[in-house]
């Protein structure tokens, strides 16, 4: 459905008042493939819960007409747990907080043996993270042993979330054949200060920065009910299509005791699922990742209606630090949606 009035205003910020904002996005984004800008992004934000139907199933549309129906499905391991130097204020393995998560190490026989499960589940990835600020040596030589232990012995693609890199770790790990990095900017640059206090949103964007550089593929997203305002939420969104990952992983907060944001309120579902269809049609062509939080936020009923809503790739089994959804659940659900899990070869 073309609309002559928004076609001509096209081009540049569209004025919008929260009436019109569907039928712009579906010109806009549907049609066109454009993403919302920010200002676009935060009137959608400001949609009631009686436009939020009509809102999942336009997101859901640009989400089939410009990514497809496939889902692609990820494992992720914990290479070294805990005790991270950093002051992430939702992050339960910062080592200054009185949370209960303990350093610990994982070893390589271990570390292939995930990889091997994750495959069986049908995931195309697999990615090892570490809590850490950045990595060091003992880190690096760790990363380059697993990295090569599950490239011989297991049909998986390996990415890589060890926090902020060098440009010799970053060309290291390329060379290692990681495919895609995971750094999240985690909320808006306005934000960050809120969230993090002993590194800078900067410093982050120019670890992603490298990493596009080098030719890994940038998986980049964050942590949606934080205490960021929807204008935040927005411009978060814009953040990201400025940065132009291959993927995003949103995440709600699930808070922590013990860490700084341990007594926020769990984000209502409403506003979370209006977030995802936000953030997709701020990004129709991204990869957008339902990860943490999603379970206490949006309950069983609520990843049908992210993967019906813009979603179009999960997490399969546990996160890092909490107990996620059993695998088979979230793969029974995709056969039911008839929604292909991606295959391998399309990965490479
Ligand atoms: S989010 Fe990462 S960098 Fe921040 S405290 Fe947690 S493990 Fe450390």
């Amino acid at each position: 459905m073309t609309q002559a009035p928004v076609a001509a205003a096209a081009p540049g910020p569209t004025k919008v008042g929260t009436s019109q904002i569907l039928s712009i996005a579906r010109e806009q984004v549907l049609e066109r493939g454009v993403g919302l800008n920010q200002e676009q992004t935060l009137e959608v934000l400001r949609l009631g819960d009686d436009r939020l139907e009509e809102l999942l199933a336009l997101a859901h549309e640009v989400r089939m007409k410009w990514c497809g129906p496939e889902v692609e499905v990820e494992g992720i391991i914990s290479l070294k747990t805990g005790g991270c130097p950093e002051d992430c204020h939702f992050c339960s393995q910062s080592g200054l907080f009185q949370s209960p998560v303990r350093a610990a190490w994982l070893d390589i026989p271990s570390l292939v043996e995930a990889a091997k499960q994750t495959a069986k589940t049908g995931a195309t990835e697999f990615c090892i993270v570490a809590a850490v600020r950045g990595p060091d040596e003992r880190l690096m030589a760790q990363v380059a042993a697993g990295v090569e232990a599950i490239r011989n012995e297991v049909d998986i693609q390996v990415a890589c979330s060890l926090g902020m890199l060098t440009q010799e770790q970053v060309d290291q790990l390329a060379a290692m054949g990681v495919h895609r990095y995971n750094h999240n900017l985690e909320t808006s640059r306005s934000y960050f200060p809120n969230v993090v206090t002993t590194h800078t949103w900067e410093e982050r964007w120019d670890t992603l920065r490298m990493v596009r550089e080098a030719g890994m593929e940038v998986c980049c997203g964050g942590i949606l009910g934080m205490g960021e305002t929807l204008e935040q939420r927005a411009e978060f969104a814009a953040n990201l299509a400025e940065l132009e990952p291959d993927e995003v992983p949103l995440n709600f907060l699930n808070p922590r005791p013990g860490t700084p944001f341990g007594d926020l309120e769990v984000l209502p579902a409403s506003d979370a699922l209006r977030a995802v269809a936000a953030f997709r049609l701020a990004l129709p062509r991204t990869m957008l990742r339902f990860a943490g939080g999603r379970e206490i936020t949006l309950g069983d009923l609520g990843a049908k209606q992210g993967i019906l809503g813009g979603i179009n790739a999960v997490i399969v089994g546990n996160y890092l630090t909490t107990l996620g959804r059993p695998a088979e659940q979230d793969l029974d659900l995709l056969g039911e949606l008839k929604m292909p899990i991606k295959a391998l070869n399309e990965t490479l």
